[in-house]
């Protein structure tokens, strides 16, 4: 029987509560498909902090570089906000992902039809809605340097070299080819030079896929469009601070930030987690929703283990259990036949 390592991080907040019902519903699918995982836990962010004096303990690094793949599930909270930064959970986060070298992160925001009462929008702008937002991860503001606060004035740096955006771009295109062969890059070039690069390399690496449609957005616009008419995008390719906030904002098109997975991937270890942060204002209460962790988990079975058929039974048995009507509390209102809780859902998700 094929057997692989998975290396988890559970984290902070509401965590490992989400974290569990993906490993529930894993176990499940891997006991009908014929093959086993076996799971070794790491610490990061703030657990991390209390238990070891920092964020991101060297053997996480080298524990998941040694592992097939990476479930994580979220960091940080109020308790570690006053740290210095350097020693912040989210300082562990953004180191791991360099270390890792995940620079993509695929984002999926895809339309349930179970659901179509449950975005902010019509159900007639929404409906069929397929969007895969690629955001670089490792560059950008968010690692860029020189950076500094010294109370008086501060700055961060937005960088991207042209080899970083080849890198992306690729990525993008690749994922365009497999489906509408529309991409979109997102930037701010009428004000930022970084953009200017970005805009123009697109512009280079889509030469080389000449199926593929390129278009080009400023970010201001496609946060309005998302909202407006997000069925117009196939892939949207984007910077790393951009890529943040547009899912964030393409999970209110879906209808909860509970339901978005997303994978990061680079040369090595890919990573898979949710979109959410660690939700600390609904930890603990059995209330958060487990979804969008399930569905990493089966982005993981799809892309690093290659396990197909055990990755299409849990987005089905999603999809049927949103269809016969059971919702966690953030989508409560929407046609809920039964409310229940996070551990509920995981098993409701496990037992179709
Ligand atoms: P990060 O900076 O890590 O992205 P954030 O500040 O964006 O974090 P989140 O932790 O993502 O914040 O939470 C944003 C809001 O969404 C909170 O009100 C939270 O309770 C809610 N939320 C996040 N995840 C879930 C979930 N799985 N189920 C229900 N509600 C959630
Ligand atoms: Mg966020």
């Amino acid at each position: 029987m094929k057997k692989y390592n998975i290396s988890v991080i559970k984290g902070d907040g509401i965590g490992p509560e989400i974290i569990d019902e993906a490993i529930k519903v894993l176990d499940t699918v891997a006991g009908a498909c014929d093959f086993t995982l076996e799971y070794k836990e790491y610490l990061m962010g703030g657990i991390a902090i209390d238990e070891t004096g920092v964020p991101l303990p060297d053997e996480t690094v080298t524990g998941v570089l040694a592992s097939d793949a990476c479930l994580f599930g979220a960091i940080g909270g109020e308790k570690w906000d006053t740290l210095p930064r350097e020693l912040r959970p989210e300082t562990g986060l953004l180191n791991f992902r360099e270390k890792m070298g995940v620079y993509a992160n695929l984002r999926p925001a895809i339309v349930y039809d179970e659901l179509l009462n449950a975005s902010t929008l019509k159900p007639e702008v929404i409906k069929g809605c397929d969007i895969m937002v690629v955001r670089e991860l490792i560059g950008g503001i968010y690692f860029g340097k020189p950076r500094e606060n010294d109370g008086q004035k501060a700055f961060n740096t937005m960088v991207y070299t042209k080899d970083e955006i080849i890198r992306i771009g690729k990525q993008a295109f690749e994922f365009a080819m497999k489906r509408d062969k529309r991409v979109c890059s997102v930037d701010k070039a009428n004000v930022l030079e970084v953009s200017q690069l970005w805009r123009d390399t697109m512009e280079e690496v889509a030469k080389d896929y000449p199926e593929v449609e390129l278009s080009h957005m400023y970010v201001d616009n496609a946060a309005m469009q998302l909202v407006r008419n997000p069925k117009q995008f196939d892939v949207i390719v984007t910077g790393n601070i951009f890529g943040d906030i547009l899912s964030d904002t393409a999970s209110m098109v879906v209808g909860s930030i509970g339901l978005l997975p997303s994978a990061s991937t680079g040369d090595k270890t890919a990573i898979y987690e949710p979109i959410h942060g660690s939700a600390p204002d609904i930890a603990g209460q059995g209330i958060a929703n487990p979804i969008a962790t399930i569905e990493s988990a089966a982005m993981m079975l799809r892309y690093s283990l290659g396990e197909e058929k055990a990755a299409d039974m849990i987005s089905n048995a999603i999809k049927n259990v949103l269809k016969d009507g059971y919702r966690t509390k953030d989508l409560a209102a929407y046609d809920a036949k039964e409310v229940v809780t996070t551990a509920e859902m995981g098993d409701i998700i496990a037992n179709y």
